[in-house]
């Protein structure tokens, strides 16, 4: 046996605690309950939102434009306020899109990415004049043939597989052989073929990958994505006016993860916007973030159903799990798992603790929300809170699966 101590999560002081409740944008997690009338439920506290995009703002070059990135979490009211708070929206459906231009965001600071976009999606993206970010040959193909049949000129982008690795992302969307974007050799000749379409080059979207918590690796990473775009930009039609240069910035879920340290990458970012302001004067540069910006300000709530013993272990069972949530489950791309930080949202401390594994009703050994954690001893209709759950979370589960009542969603906005 050795002494050192398990890792533990991050400290989650986005919610006060108040009367041992926790306060959910502004209002104990008790009477939100209540006001629902049912559980599971997923709340987001919009004020939790603003203060990650204040932190960007304050930390960040002022240059740099931030955009959200809405599959994190795509509920109307929630992109509602972000636009409000950021410079633009990136989409990858139709249904987004259309979400997104219902908030009144300016066409041109939307932008559309994702393989695969129907000739249906397409047409919505040249008809609403948002920027579409041609993830292959053939797409911009399938878009010069509307731009001709509507007579319009289409802002695209290029999205490019880039010829270098995010080291250490949680989920690697760019280098070796990806459906995504096109690889960055092939794009001198597709600027080519460009030039002679009815399409407005904008420039390029170059994603690397996702939920990195290692600040080296996204300075190493964003330099890279410069260096490229540079270096294509030699073969563009016209000058490059927009870059997205990707996100990538992770927030802690599991054990021994920390919170993200923004100085080093602002200090990369401020060197690298100044070189970009000569050698591509005049782009607008645009990180996408989506995790970011919603994943800290979510919970996810649900409710104990029954407490049982077996065999020396304690279960919590609970009517909310994989088929809401099922991230926290430890299903959605982890390869070992690991709990989310949780908490009984009505009894936040307690003398009494004990060690539970939270599960859902399912009938599968996968329905976890929680193995082997500390929590204050539990009884049935106490709220088990899910933190770090305001990305890829409701919409990102099986709600199906099993034929349960679904979720409901609440947006709490800032006072
Ligand atoms: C998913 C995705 C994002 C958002 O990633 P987060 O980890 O939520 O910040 C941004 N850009 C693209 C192209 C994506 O596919």
């Amino acid at each position: 046996m050795s002494d050192k101590k398990p890792p533990e999560h991050a400290p989650m002081e986005q919610f006060p605690v108040e009367d041992n409740c926790l306060q959910i944008g502004g209002r104990p997690l008790t009477a939100i309950a209540s006001e629902m009338g049912t559980t599971p439920f997923y709340a987001y506290d919009g004020a939790v939102m603003a203060a990650q995009v204040e932190k960007l703002r304050r930390e960040l070059p002022a240059g740099l434009h931030l955009h959200y990135a809405m599959k994190a979490n795509p509920m109307p009211a929630v992109v509602a306020h972000l636009a409000g708070l950021t410079d633009g929206l990136d989409v990858a459906s139709a249904g987004e899109l259309r979400i997104a231009l219902a908030t009144g965001t300016a066409p041109r600071s939307i932008s559309f990415a994702g393989p695969g976009k129907s000739d249906e999606d397409l047409r919505l993206a040249v008809d609403a004049g948002v920027i579409i970010n041609m993830e292959s040959e053939g797409e911009m193909q399938r878009v010069a043939a509307l731009a001709t049949a509507t007579g319009r000129t289409p802002p695209v982008a290029i999205r490019v597989n880039p010829d270098f690795e995010l080291k250490a992302a949680g989920m690697k969307m760019g280098s070796g052989a990806k459906p995504f974007g096109v690889d960055a050799e092939r794009v001198p000749a597709m600027l080519r073929a460009l030039g002679e379409l009815p399409l407005e080059f904008v420039g390029f979207h170059i994603f690397s990958g996702s939920q990195n918590l290692r600040p080296e690796a996204i300075v190493e990473a964003q330099a890279s994505t410069f260096e490229l775009a540079y270096r294509l930009a030699a073969d563009a039609p016209r000058a490059v006016t927009w870059l997205n240069i990707g996100g990538g910035l992770g927030v802690p879920y599991f054990p021994g993860e920390q919170r993200l340290d923004l100085a080093p990458i602002a200090a990369g970012l401020r060197g690298l916007l100044a070189e970009a302001a000569e050698k591509l004067p005049g782009a607008e540069i645009v990180m996408e973030l989506g995790r970011y910006l919603t994943a800290e300000a979510g919970a996810y709530v649900c409710q104990v159903v029954d407490r049982k013993e077996s065999r020396g272990e304690v279960f919590l069972i609970t009517n909310g799990g994989l088929h809401h949530h099922l991230a926290a489950s430890g299903n959605f791309g982890q390869v070992i798992r690991k709990n989310y930080p949780l908490c009984l949202g009505n009894r936040v401390r307690a003398p009494e603790m004990e060690e539970v594994s939270v599960v859902g009703p399912l009938c599968t050994p996968l329905d976890i929300l929680g193995a082997k954690m500390r929590l204050p001893r539990a009884a049935p209709g106490d709220l088990v809170v899910v933190y770090q759950s305001g990305a890829y979370g409701f919409s990102a589960s099986p709600r199906g699966f099993l034929s349960h009542p679904e979720p409901r969603e609440i947006f709490l906005p800032p006072a």
